[in-house]
């Protein structure tokens, strides 16, 4: 019998006609994909990206080596040396993160008494070999000067849900 059911089915398209039904009840729903890279789901503005290391107005970098952060990090993807100035204060003379290790926890950003250390929104960046990932403080400097404005917008912005 069960051999006869599986015939007849065969016979009339029963499963083909099944699953263009099913096609057809979607083709015109509402879709859900996009055409990234042009189009783009919302992002949350909690998301953390991208790290970048800011300066203030005047062009002095924030970070004031107190390697808070790189104690911080459980990934271990933070490297610091520091050395003092001529007018006394300190800063780093070495700032890496190694992106292949950071989990984007953002305990980095969170421990920063100074607000140096942050994650943007950038997601769009990769590497092609491993010392693409490695985030020197020149390049983390770069991303923060480049981004600062929406940088200190979205730190406002979270402010308020503070
Ligand atoms: S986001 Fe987390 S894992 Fe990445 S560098 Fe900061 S503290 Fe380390
Ligand atoms: S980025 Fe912030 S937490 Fe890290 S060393 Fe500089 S001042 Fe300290």
């Amino acid at each position: 019998m069960k051999h006869f059911i599986q015939f007849i089915k065969s016979l009339f398209l029963l499963e083909l006609i099944k699953g263009l039904s099913v096609t057809g009840r979607y083709f015109f729903k509402r879709k859900f994909t996009l055409h990234y890279p042009e189009e783009h789901t919302p992002l949350s503005p909690r998301f953390r990206g991208l790290h970048a290391l800011r300066r203030y107005p005047n062009g002095e970098e924030r970070c004031i080596a107190c390697k808070l952060c790189e104690a911080v990090c459980p990934a271990l993807a933070i490297t610091i040396e520091s050395a003092e100035r001529d007018d006394g204060t300190r800063r780093t003379t070495r700032y890496d993160i190694d992106l292949t290790k950071c989990i984007f926890c953002g305990y980095c950003e969170e421990s920063c008494p100074v607000d140096s250390i942050v994650e943007t929104h950038i997601f769009e960046y990769h590497g092609e070999e491993r010392g693409d990932l490695y985030m020197t403080k020149e390049k983390l400097l770069a991303v923060g000067d480049k981004y600062e404005a929406e940088i200190a917008q979205a730190r406002a912005q979270d402010a308020r849900y503070r």
